[in-house]
Protein backbone atom coordinates (compact mmCIF):
# COMPACT_ATOMS: atom_id res chain seq x y z
CA UNK A 1 0.00 0.00 0.00
CA UNK A 2 0.85 3.69 -0.18
CA UNK A 3 -0.39 7.14 0.53
CA UNK A 4 -0.53 8.33 -2.76
CA UNK A 5 -3.25 5.67 -4.31
CA UNK A 6 -5.23 5.84 -1.58
CA UNK A 7 -5.51 9.43 -1.78
CA UNK A 8 -5.73 9.49 -5.66
CA UNK A 9 -9.44 6.35 -5.20
CA UNK A 10 -10.75 8.82 -2.88
CA UNK A 11 -9.91 12.08 -5.53
CA UNK A 12 -11.38 10.42 -8.23
CA UNK A 13 -14.26 9.15 -6.20
CA UNK A 14 -13.85 5.97 -5.83
CA UNK A 15 -14.17 3.78 -2.73
CA UNK A 16 -11.45 2.29 -0.42
CA UNK A 17 -11.02 -0.71 0.78
CA UNK A 18 -11.27 -2.05 3.98
CA UNK A 19 -7.69 -3.02 3.69
CA UNK A 20 -6.65 0.07 2.35
CA UNK A 21 -9.31 2.35 5.46
CA UNK A 22 -7.23 -0.05 7.73
CA UNK A 23 -3.89 0.69 6.89
CA UNK A 24 -4.01 4.63 6.16
CA UNK A 25 -5.23 4.95 9.77
CA UNK A 26 -2.93 2.83 11.22
CA UNK A 27 0.03 4.07 9.19
CA UNK A 28 -1.05 7.89 9.88
CA UNK A 29 -1.47 7.08 13.56
CA UNK A 30 2.48 5.32 13.73
CA UNK A 31 3.40 7.85 11.84
CA UNK A 32 4.31 5.74 8.40
CA UNK A 33 2.21 8.54 6.07
CA UNK A 34 3.11 12.18 6.42
CA UNK A 35 0.62 15.17 7.63
CA UNK A 36 0.66 16.14 4.14
CA UNK A 37 -0.77 13.02 2.84
CA UNK A 38 -3.49 12.50 5.43
CA UNK A 39 -4.33 16.59 4.93
CA UNK A 40 -5.29 15.20 1.32
CA UNK A 41 -6.95 12.48 1.70
CA UNK A 42 -8.87 14.44 4.61
CA UNK A 43 -9.74 17.14 2.25
CA UNK A 44 -10.38 14.65 -0.48
CA UNK A 45 -12.98 13.34 2.02
CA UNK A 46 -14.71 16.15 2.73
CA UNK A 47 -15.22 16.47 -0.82
CA UNK A 48 -16.79 13.29 -1.78
CA UNK A 49 -17.85 11.76 1.55
CA UNK A 50 -17.27 8.20 2.76
CA UNK A 51 -19.93 5.24 1.86
CA UNK A 52 -21.39 3.42 4.96
CA UNK A 53 -19.11 0.51 4.52
CA UNK A 54 -16.01 2.81 3.99
CA UNK A 55 -17.26 4.94 7.15
CA UNK A 56 -17.64 1.77 8.99
CA UNK A 57 -14.27 0.83 8.44
CA UNK A 58 -12.78 4.20 9.36
CA UNK A 59 -14.18 3.91 12.55
CA UNK A 60 -13.09 0.64 13.01
CA UNK A 61 -9.63 1.64 12.11
CA UNK A 62 -9.72 4.18 14.72
CA UNK A 63 -10.80 2.03 17.73
CA UNK A 64 -8.29 -0.16 17.24
CA UNK A 65 -5.59 2.21 17.08
CA UNK A 66 -6.01 1.90 20.52
CA UNK A 67 -7.68 -0.11 23.49
CA UNK A 68 -11.35 -0.56 24.00
CA UNK A 69 -12.53 -0.54 27.32
CA UNK A 70 -13.80 -3.86 28.83
CA UNK A 71 -16.64 -2.79 31.69
CA UNK A 72 -17.88 -6.45 31.74
CA UNK A 73 -17.50 -6.64 35.13
CA UNK A 74 -19.69 -3.50 36.35
CA UNK A 75 -22.51 -6.23 36.75
CA UNK A 76 -25.09 -3.71 35.56
CA UNK A 77 -25.86 -2.22 32.36
CA UNK A 78 -23.88 0.51 30.99
CA UNK A 79 -24.57 3.63 29.18
CA UNK A 80 -22.43 6.25 28.45
CA UNK A 81 -23.43 9.81 26.79
CA UNK A 82 -22.66 12.56 24.79
CA UNK A 83 -22.66 15.75 24.03
CA UNK A 84 -21.49 17.79 20.88
CA UNK A 85 -20.89 20.53 23.08
CA UNK A 86 -22.86 24.06 24.10
CA UNK A 87 -22.87 26.74 26.37
CA UNK A 88 -24.25 26.32 29.96
CA UNK A 89 -24.34 22.68 28.85
CA UNK A 90 -24.14 20.86 32.08
CA UNK A 91 -26.25 17.87 31.70
CA UNK A 92 -23.44 15.36 32.15
CA UNK A 93 -23.45 16.51 35.55
CA UNK A 94 -26.82 16.09 37.07
CA UNK A 95 -27.68 12.76 34.43
CA UNK A 96 -24.26 10.67 35.54
CA UNK A 97 -25.79 10.57 38.71
CA UNK A 98 -29.07 10.82 38.37
CA UNK A 99 -29.03 7.99 35.87
CA UNK A 100 -26.64 5.55 38.23
CA UNK A 101 -29.56 5.75 40.95
CA UNK A 102 -31.57 3.49 39.12
CA UNK A 103 -28.61 0.61 38.76
CA UNK A 104 -27.77 1.84 35.08
CA UNK A 105 -23.81 2.56 35.24
CA UNK A 106 -22.35 5.41 33.65
CA UNK A 107 -19.14 5.62 32.76
CA UNK A 108 -18.57 9.26 31.28
CA UNK A 109 -14.92 10.08 29.67
CA UNK A 110 -14.78 13.72 28.86
CA UNK A 111 -12.89 16.67 28.05
CA UNK A 112 -11.64 20.18 28.78
CA UNK A 113 -13.15 22.97 26.31
CA UNK A 114 -12.18 24.58 23.60
CA UNK A 115 -13.19 28.48 22.55
CA UNK A 116 -16.82 29.02 23.82
CA UNK A 117 -17.70 25.81 24.90
CA UNK A 118 -17.01 24.82 28.36
CA UNK A 119 -15.34 21.35 29.24
CA UNK A 120 -17.25 18.69 31.57
CA UNK A 121 -13.32 17.97 33.41
CA UNK A 122 -12.91 21.91 33.64
CA UNK A 123 -15.51 22.63 35.51
CA UNK A 124 -15.76 19.30 37.93
CA UNK A 125 -12.03 20.41 38.75
CA UNK A 126 -13.74 23.69 40.33
CA UNK A 127 -14.82 21.44 43.30
CA UNK A 128 -11.71 21.80 45.44
CA UNK A 129 -9.76 17.94 45.66
CA UNK A 130 -11.90 17.03 42.27
CA UNK A 131 -9.53 14.52 40.13
CA UNK A 132 -10.59 13.13 36.84
CA UNK A 133 -7.23 11.06 36.49
CA UNK A 134 -8.35 7.78 37.52
CA UNK A 135 -5.87 5.07 36.86
CA UNK A 136 -8.11 2.19 34.81
CA UNK A 137 -8.46 0.31 38.55
CA UNK A 138 -10.13 2.80 40.17
CA UNK A 139 -12.28 4.17 37.27
CA UNK A 140 -13.92 0.68 37.02
CA UNK A 141 -13.70 0.21 41.05
CA UNK A 142 -16.35 3.37 41.11
CA UNK A 143 -18.15 2.40 38.41
CA UNK A 144 -18.88 -0.64 39.80
CA UNK A 145 -19.56 0.48 43.46
CA UNK A 146 -20.82 3.73 43.34
CA UNK A 147 -22.02 3.50 39.55
CA UNK A 148 -21.40 6.74 38.09
CA UNK A 149 -17.82 8.21 37.52
CA UNK A 150 -16.50 10.94 35.00
CA UNK A 151 -13.36 10.81 34.32
CA UNK A 152 -10.57 12.04 31.60
CA UNK A 153 -10.43 10.74 28.54
CA UNK A 154 -7.16 9.03 28.46
CA UNK A 155 -4.19 8.87 25.66
CA UNK A 156 -4.75 5.26 24.90
CA UNK A 157 -8.55 5.61 23.58
CA UNK A 158 -8.99 5.95 20.09
CA UNK A 159 -5.00 8.03 19.49
CA UNK A 160 -5.58 7.91 15.69
CA UNK A 161 -8.72 10.55 16.83
CA UNK A 162 -6.37 12.71 18.43
CA UNK A 163 -4.14 13.21 15.77
CA UNK A 164 -6.17 13.20 13.15
CA UNK A 165 -8.55 15.84 14.85
CA UNK A 166 -5.26 18.25 15.48
CA UNK A 167 -4.83 18.21 11.71
CA UNK A 168 -8.45 18.47 10.72
CA UNK A 169 -8.52 21.89 12.97
CA UNK A 170 -5.28 23.11 11.17
CA UNK A 171 -6.84 22.16 7.83
CA UNK A 172 -10.16 23.55 7.12
CA UNK A 173 -11.20 19.58 7.32
CA UNK A 174 -13.31 19.64 10.46
CA UNK A 175 -16.99 20.60 9.53
CA UNK A 176 -17.52 16.97 7.56
CA UNK A 177 -20.16 14.83 8.82
CA UNK A 178 -18.63 11.21 8.45
CA UNK A 179 -15.30 12.90 10.04
CA UNK A 180 -17.00 14.26 13.20
CA UNK A 181 -19.55 10.92 13.15
CA UNK A 182 -16.08 8.57 13.14
CA UNK A 183 -14.32 11.10 15.37
CA UNK A 184 -17.28 11.28 17.99
CA UNK A 185 -18.36 7.43 17.48
CA UNK A 186 -14.60 6.02 17.85
CA UNK A 187 -13.93 7.18 21.15
CA UNK A 188 -17.99 6.06 22.37
CA UNK A 189 -16.89 2.23 21.09
CA UNK A 190 -13.61 2.36 22.85
CA UNK A 191 -15.36 3.34 25.62
CA UNK A 192 -16.81 0.25 26.09
CA UNK A 193 -20.57 0.98 27.37
CA UNK A 194 -22.89 -1.11 26.29
CA UNK A 195 -25.15 1.42 25.04
CA UNK A 196 -24.59 5.59 23.95
CA UNK A 197 -27.24 8.35 24.15
CA UNK A 198 -26.08 11.60 21.77
CA UNK A 199 -27.07 14.52 23.02
CA UNK A 200 -26.58 16.86 19.76
CA UNK A 201 -26.76 20.54 19.91
CA UNK A 202 -28.62 22.33 17.44
CA UNK A 203 -28.45 26.28 17.02
CA UNK A 204 -26.07 29.09 16.97
CA UNK A 205 -23.81 27.76 20.19
CA UNK A 206 -23.69 24.84 18.75
CA UNK A 207 -21.65 22.76 15.83
CA UNK A 208 -24.37 21.90 14.23
CA UNK A 209 -26.40 25.35 13.08
CA UNK A 210 -29.19 23.67 11.68
CA UNK A 211 -31.63 20.89 12.03
CA UNK A 212 -30.77 19.22 8.80
CA UNK A 213 -27.40 18.78 9.16
CA UNK A 214 -27.79 18.09 12.37
CA UNK A 215 -30.20 14.99 11.87
CA UNK A 216 -27.66 13.66 9.27
CA UNK A 217 -24.69 13.52 11.60
CA UNK A 218 -27.25 11.77 13.84
CA UNK A 219 -28.68 9.45 11.85
CA UNK A 220 -25.00 8.55 10.96
CA UNK A 221 -23.87 8.00 13.99
CA UNK A 222 -27.22 5.86 15.22
CA UNK A 223 -25.41 3.35 11.82
CA UNK A 224 -22.18 3.61 13.44
CA UNK A 225 -23.08 2.46 16.86
CA UNK A 226 -25.15 -0.36 15.54
CA UNK A 227 -22.52 -1.57 13.06
CA UNK A 228 -20.10 -1.71 16.43
CA UNK A 229 -23.05 -3.51 18.32
CA UNK A 230 -23.46 -0.17 20.45
CA UNK A 231 -26.75 0.65 20.55
CA UNK A 232 -27.03 4.39 19.68
CA UNK A 233 -29.51 7.00 20.30
CA UNK A 234 -29.64 10.22 19.80
CA UNK A 235 -31.60 13.73 20.55
CA UNK A 236 -30.99 17.04 18.71
CA UNK A 237 -31.53 19.79 21.38
CA UNK A 238 -31.68 22.98 21.08
CA UNK A 239 -28.89 25.43 21.51
CA UNK A 240 -30.22 28.45 20.10
CA UNK A 241 -29.71 30.01 24.09
CA UNK A 242 -27.36 29.11 26.94
CA UNK A 243 -28.52 25.91 29.05
CA UNK A 244 -29.60 27.27 32.47
CA UNK A 245 -28.55 30.50 33.94
CA UNK A 246 -24.94 29.80 34.64
CA UNK A 247 -22.05 29.70 32.43
CA UNK A 248 -18.77 29.15 33.70
CA UNK A 249 -17.06 26.48 35.43
CA UNK A 250 -17.58 26.73 39.57
CA UNK A 251 -21.25 28.92 38.46
CA UNK A 252 -22.04 25.91 36.65
CA UNK A 253 -21.46 23.18 39.24
CA UNK A 254 -23.67 25.03 41.66
CA UNK A 255 -26.48 25.13 39.14
CA UNK A 256 -26.16 21.48 38.27
CA UNK A 257 -26.26 20.96 42.17
CA UNK A 258 -29.51 23.36 42.21
CA UNK A 259 -31.16 20.93 39.85
CA UNK A 260 -29.62 17.58 41.87
CA UNK A 261 -31.65 19.04 44.82
CA UNK A 262 -34.97 19.39 42.59
CA UNK A 263 -34.34 22.84 41.33
CA UNK A 264 -32.63 24.80 39.13
CA UNK A 265 -33.68 26.75 36.08
CA UNK A 266 -36.75 24.92 34.08
CA UNK A 267 -34.74 24.13 30.70
CA UNK A 268 -32.46 22.71 32.37
CA UNK A 269 -34.49 20.60 34.28
CA UNK A 270 -35.97 19.25 31.14
CA UNK A 271 -33.19 18.51 28.71
CA UNK A 272 -31.70 16.64 32.26
CA UNK A 273 -34.50 14.59 31.99
CA UNK A 274 -35.11 13.72 28.57
CA UNK A 275 -31.62 12.80 28.09
CA UNK A 276 -31.81 10.49 32.05
CA UNK A 277 -35.09 8.57 30.25
CA UNK A 278 -33.44 7.75 27.02
CA UNK A 279 -30.17 7.03 29.16
CA UNK A 280 -32.45 4.66 31.31
CA UNK A 281 -34.23 2.93 28.23
CA UNK A 282 -31.33 1.91 26.53
CA UNK A 283 -29.96 0.56 30.11
CA UNK A 284 -33.83 -1.62 29.95
CA UNK A 285 -35.11 0.39 33.11
CA UNK A 286 -38.22 2.48 32.68
CA UNK A 287 -38.87 4.35 35.96
CA UNK A 288 -39.10 7.70 35.78
CA UNK A 289 -36.08 9.39 36.93
CA UNK A 290 -38.18 12.82 37.59
CA UNK A 291 -38.48 11.98 41.61
CA UNK A 292 -35.10 11.21 42.01
CA UNK A 293 -34.24 14.53 41.72
CA UNK A 294 -36.70 16.23 44.51
CA UNK A 295 -36.14 13.07 47.09
CA UNK A 296 -32.74 13.49 47.66
CA UNK A 297 -31.29 10.02 45.51
CA UNK A 298 -29.79 11.91 43.07
CA UNK A 299 -28.03 14.50 45.03
CA UNK A 300 -26.77 12.06 47.64
CA UNK A 301 -25.19 10.16 44.60
CA UNK A 302 -23.94 13.14 43.31
CA UNK A 303 -21.53 13.33 47.06
CA UNK A 304 -20.69 9.77 46.35
CA UNK A 305 -19.20 10.38 43.14
CA UNK A 306 -17.58 13.20 43.72
CA UNK A 307 -16.02 11.85 46.92
CA UNK A 308 -14.64 8.78 45.55
CA UNK A 309 -12.86 10.79 43.37
CA UNK A 310 -11.35 13.20 45.90
CA UNK A 311 -13.76 15.92 45.64
CA UNK A 312 -14.75 17.85 48.72
CA UNK A 313 -18.72 18.29 47.57
CA UNK A 314 -19.49 20.58 51.04
CA UNK A 315 -16.25 23.57 50.63
CA UNK A 316 -17.28 26.46 48.97
CA UNK A 317 -16.97 27.05 45.51
CA UNK A 318 -14.51 29.37 44.38
CA UNK A 319 -15.57 32.81 43.48
CA UNK A 320 -14.34 35.52 41.48
CA UNK A 321 -13.05 38.70 42.73
CA UNK A 322 -15.13 41.61 40.53
CA UNK A 323 -18.75 41.50 39.10
CA UNK A 324 -20.60 43.67 37.38
CA UNK A 325 -24.17 43.85 36.11
CA UNK A 326 -25.57 44.19 32.45
CA UNK A 327 -29.12 46.00 33.20
CA UNK A 328 -32.07 45.66 30.19
CA UNK A 329 -32.07 48.75 28.68
CA UNK A 330 -35.87 48.83 28.51
CA UNK A 331 -39.01 47.21 28.82
CA UNK A 332 -40.14 44.25 26.88
CA UNK A 333 -40.03 40.86 26.38
CA UNK A 334 -36.24 39.24 26.23
CA UNK A 335 -36.86 37.31 22.34
CA UNK A 336 -33.40 36.42 21.70
CA UNK A 337 -29.88 35.74 24.14
CA UNK A 338 -27.30 34.28 21.33
CA UNK A 339 -25.93 31.42 22.86
CA UNK A 340 -22.64 31.88 21.01
CA UNK A 341 -21.99 35.43 22.45
CA UNK A 342 -22.90 34.64 25.65
CA UNK A 343 -20.46 31.54 25.44
CA UNK A 344 -17.51 33.87 24.04
CA UNK A 345 -18.75 36.71 26.86
CA UNK A 346 -17.69 33.50 29.47
CA UNK A 347 -14.36 32.41 27.28
CA UNK A 348 -13.28 36.49 27.69
CA UNK A 349 -14.23 36.65 31.53
CA UNK A 350 -11.58 33.82 32.04
CA UNK A 351 -13.76 30.91 32.06
CA UNK A 352 -12.67 29.20 29.13
CA UNK A 353 -9.29 28.87 27.01
CA UNK A 354 -8.06 29.76 23.53
CA UNK A 355 -5.19 27.37 23.12
CA UNK A 356 -5.16 23.61 25.07
CA UNK A 357 -2.56 24.23 26.98
CA UNK A 358 -4.12 27.73 28.62
CA UNK A 359 -5.11 27.12 32.26
CA UNK A 360 -8.89 28.71 33.17
CA UNK A 361 -10.47 30.43 35.91
CA UNK A 362 -12.69 28.70 38.11
CA UNK A 363 -14.71 31.23 39.68
CA UNK A 364 -15.17 32.92 36.05
CA UNK A 365 -18.02 33.43 34.09
CA UNK A 366 -21.70 35.05 34.01
CA UNK A 367 -25.15 34.07 35.58
CA UNK A 368 -28.37 35.33 33.73
CA UNK A 369 -30.90 37.32 35.03
CA UNK A 370 -33.63 36.53 32.31
CA UNK A 371 -34.48 33.46 30.19
CA UNK A 372 -35.49 33.81 26.71
CA UNK A 373 -39.08 35.09 26.42
CA UNK A 374 -39.03 36.16 29.72
CA UNK A 375 -40.69 39.91 30.73
CA UNK A 376 -37.93 42.48 31.88
CA UNK A 377 -38.20 45.45 32.81
CA UNK A 378 -35.99 48.55 32.71
CA UNK A 379 -32.76 48.43 34.87
CA UNK A 380 -33.40 44.57 35.52
CA UNK A 381 -29.85 42.30 35.34
CA UNK A 382 -30.12 41.15 32.51
CA UNK A 383 -26.67 39.35 33.18
CA UNK A 384 -24.01 39.03 35.88
CA UNK A 385 -20.58 38.62 35.12
CA UNK A 386 -18.09 37.58 37.63
CA UNK A 387 -14.32 37.95 36.98
CA UNK A 388 -10.70 38.61 38.27
CA UNK A 389 -10.02 41.75 37.14
CA UNK A 390 -11.53 44.93 36.03
CA UNK A 391 -10.44 44.88 32.22
CA UNK A 392 -11.80 41.26 32.04
CA UNK A 393 -15.32 42.31 33.23
CA UNK A 394 -14.74 44.96 29.82
CA UNK A 395 -13.58 42.11 27.74
CA UNK A 396 -16.80 40.44 28.65
CA UNK A 397 -19.23 43.38 28.49
CA UNK A 398 -17.97 44.04 24.78
CA UNK A 399 -18.56 40.54 24.12
CA UNK A 400 -22.03 40.43 25.11
CA UNK A 401 -23.08 43.53 22.77
CA UNK A 402 -25.90 42.53 20.37
CA UNK A 403 -26.43 39.31 22.51
CA UNK A 404 -30.12 39.92 23.89
CA UNK A 405 -32.86 41.23 22.07
CA UNK A 406 -35.70 42.99 23.57
CA UNK A 407 -38.79 42.84 21.51
CA UNK A 408 -42.44 44.73 22.28
CA UNK A 409 -44.64 41.79 22.03
CA UNK A 410 -44.69 38.21 24.06
CA UNK A 411 -42.48 35.76 21.81
CA UNK A 412 -43.20 32.02 21.08
CA UNK A 413 -40.87 29.54 22.33
CA UNK A 414 -39.33 26.65 20.62
CA UNK A 415 -39.38 23.25 22.15
CA UNK A 416 -35.65 21.96 23.63
CA UNK A 417 -36.00 18.85 22.17
CA UNK A 418 -36.35 18.67 18.49
CA UNK A 419 -36.43 15.64 17.37
CA UNK A 420 -34.80 11.82 18.26
CA UNK A 421 -32.81 9.78 16.61
CA UNK A 422 -32.76 5.96 17.04
N1 LIG B 1 -16.31 16.58 18.47
C1 LIG B 1 -15.47 15.52 18.27
O1 LIG B 1 -15.15 14.77 19.18
N2 LIG B 1 -15.01 15.34 17.01
C2 LIG B 1 -15.32 16.13 15.97
O2 LIG B 1 -14.88 15.88 14.88
C3 LIG B 1 -16.17 17.22 16.22
C4 LIG B 1 -16.66 17.43 17.47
Amino acid sequence: MNAVDVIAVKRDNGELSDEQVAWVVDAYTRGAVADEQMSALLMAVLWRGLSPRELSAWTGAMVASGTRMDLSATGRPVVDKHSSGGVGDKVSLVVAPLVAVFGVAVPKLSGRGLGHTGGTIDKLESIPGWSGDLPRKQFLAQLRDVGAVIGSAGEDLAPADKKLYALRDVTGTVPSIPLIASSIMSKKIAGGADAVLLDVKVGSGAFMKDLATARELAQTMVRLGADAGVRTICLLTSMQAPLGRAIGNALEVAEAVEVLQGGGPADLREVCLAVAREMLTLGGCDDDPEPALSDGRAHALWQRMISAQGGDHEAPLPTAAQTIVVEAPRDGWLGRVDALAVGTAAWRLGAGRARKQDTVDPGAGLVLGAGLADRVVTGQPLAVLHAATGALLDEGRAALIGAFEIVDAPVATTPLVLAKVS
